[in-house]
């Protein structure tokens, strides 16, 4: 079992060198036990099957000897899966691990979240009605609020990650001030839906008008509040090098950044199946990537991404961002205090722990 300190060296030996897929998602499972407005997942005929635990770890196998930093483990809602526990466990030996959540398993797989590096939960709304609205499903909010508050209670790295849309554009300032407030860092996704292909690898986004975001001034307004948020503050987890380029595109429709689906990042399926985002199709099996990585046909599917404009989903952004060593060291000025953020909460837990086992802790997320 490797111990920390192989881990941070594996993971800093990779950032500092190239022609690596530095982030991947994947895809878990398409099983979801909740009926967001913005989303197909829920709404396409489930696909049962999956990859079983060890084939799990093989591809994981695969992706550390490509040189993965961090693998964003969601689907569907990962922790739906019986097994959970032991890939994340396996998956964190080597890679930054990150898990999706929408509030409804978190605290029923707590043990099998101890060993990611984050956790986070989709919350849209400080208002529970608005954020039911948006999950479809009475209760999510309560339950997300109490997730989230009794993971950062336990000193899990957990954070709340709402979409930025145009039900939610108004309130995001406010959200995010509330939550770093409880020194719970704040990560984004952007309501961005998708325009169908036959091929596509995952559907994930769903066009509601409603959520569609129309006020390209507000947004950019957003942005420039988060931007002075971060200077001042720890918790906002979006790049400053991410606000300027999606401010770029709001203003201007200017696309800053030149897709790099295949080459820092790439998608896998419940299934194994690869493919550079989930809206192209896919070109390969985690399990025959080591040989295709470098082969003609990938590099010909590369070139035709670097010239996509199908998509904004801000992840993709910031995987294109962040795609060589240089800039991958960038990541590390900008999140400086999120890193003592995270740093002073697991030093915190502890005693925050032992004191509400006691009792005598006055809840501040307003959820008993
Ligand atoms: S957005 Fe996530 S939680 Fe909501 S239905 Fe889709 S997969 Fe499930
Ligand atoms: S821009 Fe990139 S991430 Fe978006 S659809 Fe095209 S290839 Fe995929």
């Amino acid at each position: 079992m490797p111990t920390s300190l192989q881990k941070t060296l594996h993971i800093f030996g990779n950032a500092l060198a190239s022609n690596r897929p530095y982030h991947v998602q994947w895809f878990l499972t398409q099983r979801c036990n909740y009926r967001c407005k913005g989303c197909n997942v829920w709404q396409v005929k489930t696909q049962r099957k999956e990859l079983g635990t060890e084939d799990v770890k093989k591809g994981l196998d695969i992706l550390k000897e490509l040189g993965t930093l961090e693998i964003v483990f969601s689907g569907g809602n990962p922790l739906l899966r019986d097994d959970i526990g032991e890939i994340i466990e396996y998956s964190s030996r080597y890679f930054i691990t990150t898990i999706y959540d929408n509030g409804s398993m978190a605290l029923e797989k707590i043990d099998a979240l101890r060993k990611a590096d984050f956790v986070a939960i989709s919350l849209d709304s400080l208002d529970e009605r608005k954020n039911d609205h948006v999950k479809g499903v009475p209760g999510a909010w309560r339950r997300a609020m109490e997730a989230i508050k009794q993971l950062h209670n336990e000193g899990i790295h957990v954070g709340v990650s709402p979409t930025i849309s145009q039900f939610n554009i108004d309130e995001i300032i406010d959200f995010t001030k509330y939550f770093i407030k409880l020194d719970v860092p704040v990560w984004y996704c952007l309501y961005w839906y998708d325009q169908p292909r036959k091929k596509q690898l995952f559907k994930i986004g769903k066009k509601v008008n409603e959520f569609e975001i129309v006020d390209g001034e507000k947004f950019v307004k957003v942005c420039d509040s988060l931007l002075e948020l971060k200077r001042k503050h720890e918790g906002v987890f979006i790049t400053e090098k991410t606000l300027e380029v999606l401010k770029k595109l709001f203003l201007y429709e200017k696309r800053a950044w030149k897709c790099q689906a295949l080459q820092s990042f790439f998608m896998i399926d419940p299934l194994g199946k690869v493919a550079g985002c989930h809206l192209q199709e896919p070109v390969a099996s985690i399990f025959e990537l080591p040989e295709a990585w470098n082969s003609v046909k990938l590099q010909e599917h590369r070139r035709e991404y670097e010239k996509c404009t199908r998509c904004a989903y801000l992840c993709y952004i910031f995987y294109s961002l962040y795609s060589d060593a240089k800039s991958n060291m960038e990541i590390l000025f900008d999140q400086w205090k999120n890193i003592k953020l995270l740093a002073h909460n697991f030093l915190n837990s502890r005693s925050k722990r032992s004191i509400n086992e006691m009792g005598k802790s006055k809840c501040k997320f307003g959820v008993e």
